[in-house]
């Protein structure tokens, strides 16, 4: 077995147990593999040892690991921030984009999502630590954004994504998670029916399983230390 199936068999594992204990159906919840910083030959040994979606930050560095795997049936989301010149290539080679956090992001997205493909699938990136620094829209202004993403036609409103500032301690990672869950639960309310909570890395899964994860993203922990690509 090798390193990969080896770390995907362990973390698949964890994922079930933290799932049990939490009390949810463990199919409640999808593993995306973070790859980036990753070469193709790895994402391909991550797909013979079972998995499907990966996840990527760069554009051009996804660009070229799509084309070289284009064997394969694999289903890729974009998790990193996402600039204007940038949405072209998502809307064109993207299932999921998750760091949607702007209106006119989300226009061009709709606009540029060729007409063979389904939806977009779009989770919109919330500032859960309120920081001026990190990306992400603040909590006041997400309604409005949400009925944006639900009113365009190329987009599929899928659910709230976000990247807490790492924190030590199990019960302080708990405290951003759930913040996330009651927005979703809130902005439903509005007649908006998200039903994907991305949250969840490799050092702090476990919390966000507690509070309702529906996508974990995980890199480090199945591929290894990375010598780049540190989440904003
Ligand atoms: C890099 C990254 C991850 C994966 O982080 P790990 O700590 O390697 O598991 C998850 N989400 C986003 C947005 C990232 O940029």
């Amino acid at each position: 077995m090798t390193t990969i199936a080896k770390n995907l068999q362990t973390i698949n594992f964890a994922i079930a147990q933290g799932m049990r204990l939490a009390g949810r159906h463990k199919d409640a919840i999808h593993l995306l593999a973070v790859s980036k910083g990753v070469s193709a030959a790895l994402v391909r040994e991550a797909h013979q040892a079972g998995q499907h979606a990966f996840g990527e930050n760069y554009i051009q560095e996804a660009l070229n690991k799509i084309e070289l795997l284009r064997d394969l049936s694999l289903q890729w989301h974009f998790i990193g921030p996402i600039q204007g010149n940038k949405t072209q290539a998502i809307a064109a080679h993207f299932a999921w984009a998750h760091g949607v956090d702007r209106p006119k992001i989300a226009e061009r997205l709709s606009a540029q999502r060729p007409a063979d493909l389904p939806p977009l699938n779009v989770c919109i990136q919330v500032n859960v630590d309120e920081e001026a620094s990190k990306s992400g829209i603040m909590s006041d202004n997400l309604l409005d954004l949400a009925r944006t993403v639900a009113s365009l036609p190329r987009l599929k409103l899928r659910g709230l994504m976000c990247i807490p500032a790492p924190i030590e301690g199990f019960e302080n990672q708990r405290i951003p998670f759930a913040k996330l869950r009651e927005l979703l639960q809130e902005i439903n309310t509005h007649g908006l029916a998200m039903d994907t909570l991305s949250m969840g890395m490799s050092h702090d899964f476990n919390a966000a399983i507690l509070e309702g994860a529906t996508i974990m993203r995980i890199g480090t922990a199945i591929f290894g230390k990375r010598s780049y690509g540190e989440a904003k």
